[in-house]
């Protein structure tokens, strides 16, 4: 799959400066044209793969190139005034060249935050592609602003994209590092999903190998549907090429390559899929309020099969309870690791969410209790003087 990225703020610069080292290093071929949108220059100075004419730099009458702080008020004043900026970067490609907008962006803070949406909906109004969002939820110690942030932006994040793939730095914290350190990490565990699951059917990734089942863009858009949250289950496993022991010979696996049966690769994949899909999401979930789920495993030709893929898409099935499961597979023939990816679309029980709410009104009457105390403490001070009247 194809797609115009769009990074907004700074997580969203620096997650598609990932995306792009994935693209060039793997040569999958998923990023038809790629723009790194800020109000803080010294953000997009930082980037090391976004071609410098392709970083626009937003709000400068507003904040002078410092950033939008906390404030999304701030980044989505930015971005109605500079549209046509952002517009003329995006403008640079064809369209016809690419399958989805993707737009991304951590929903805590303020440039990303208040931006990502209005341009969601004016990349809607122009383009008959799909745009979808990869929205970054804050951790819980992040604390009742930036949470409260992206409580609101979520939802006009999700209300303008066709679907909004959401991702948890919570559930993915390390503990121990530095932020940035924590933050590199992070960012390899988004790419390492979200680059897997766009590079299906991408024929430069797939080399002459042809799959089992194809999966195509359309497989992907269909799955994604045109609303909605969804989360990503993902689980890999080094495939060994080992020498045959005795053992195997006498048990009749002897078709002389040195690799495992296709037993072992159908019981492979279906422990894969479970693992992705009852493990670690980017978006915890009850897995049964899924709308439509798409399961893919790519890896080394050999350990990929129809039989396994099969069987591991009636197992998801069966979870999900949903009836709308895509599968499919693609042979990656330079690697040594099968990946599952589930993609669980339209997902409506998420707990994370309604806590993230929560927190997001404590932190407005908390900050409502506040903005009374201290103008009663003012009152207070200022009236002092005529107390002693
Ligand atoms: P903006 O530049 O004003 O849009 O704000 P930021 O992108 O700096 O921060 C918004 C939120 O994004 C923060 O609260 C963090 O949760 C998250 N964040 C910041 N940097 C990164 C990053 O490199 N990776 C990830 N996964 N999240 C980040």
């Amino acid at each position: 799959m194809k797609l115009a990225m769009i990074g907004f703020g700074q997580a969203g610069g620096k997650i598609l400066d990932r995306f792009l080292e994935y693209d060039s290093t793997r040569g999958t071929g998923i990023i038809g044209h790629a723009v790194a949108v800020n109000t803080a220059k010294a953000d997009l100075m930082g980037l090391d793969y976004v071609p410098n004419e392709n970083r626009v730099l937003i709000g400068q009458s507003v904040v002078k190139g410092h950033g939008a702080g906390t404030e999304p008020e701030l980044g989505e004043r930015c971005a109605r005034e500079d549209m046509e900026e952002i517009q003329t970067a995006i403008d640079t490609m064809t369209s016809s060249e690419i399958d989805a907008f993707l737009i991304m962006a951590g929903l805590g803070g303020g440039t990303g935050s208040g931006g990502a949406p209005i341009l969601a909906e004016h990349l809607q109004r122009l383009y008959v592609e799909p745009v979808y969002g990869l929205g970054i939820l804050p951790a819980r110690d992040e604390g009742g602003i930036y949470n409260r942030n992206a409580a609101r932006s979520f939802q006009e994040f999700a209300e303008s994209v066709d679907n909004l793939l959401t991702f948890d730095n919570d559930a993915f914290k390390t503990g121990g590092e530095s932020l940035g350190e924590g933050y590199a990490e992070i960012n390899q565990e988004i790419v390492a999903r979200f680059g897997a699951l766009f590079s299906a059917g991408e024929v430069e990734a797939m080399g002459d190998d042809v799959a089992e089942s194809v999966v195509d863009a359309s497989e992907i858009i269909n799955t994604l549907g045109d609303h909605g949250i969804t989360s990503i289950g993902y689980a890999s496993e080094e495939v060994e090429s080992q020498s045959k022991g005795l053992l195997d010979r006498f048990r009749g696996n002897n078709d002389g390559d040195g690799l495992e049966s296709s037993g072992d690769a159908t019981n492979r994949i279906t422990s894969l899929v479970r693992r992705a899909t009852l493990g670690k999401l980017t978006l915890q979930c009850e897995v049964d309020s899924t709308e439509r789920a798409l399961l893919l495993v790519s890896g080394p030709p050999k350990a990929l099969n129809r039989k396994g893929i099969d069987k591991a898409r009636k197992w998801l099935e069966e979870t999900t309870g949903c009836m709308e499961v895509r599968a499919g597979d693609y042979p990656l023939p330079n690697e040594n690791r099968v990946a599952a990816i589930v993609v669980l679309s339209g997902v409506t029980d998420v707990p994370r969410v309604k806590e993230m709410q929560r927190m997001a009104i404590e932190a407005e009457e908390n900050v409502e209790q506040l903005r009374a105390k201290s103008e009663e403490d003012l009152d207070d001070l200022i009236e002092y003087g005529d107390d002693e009247e």
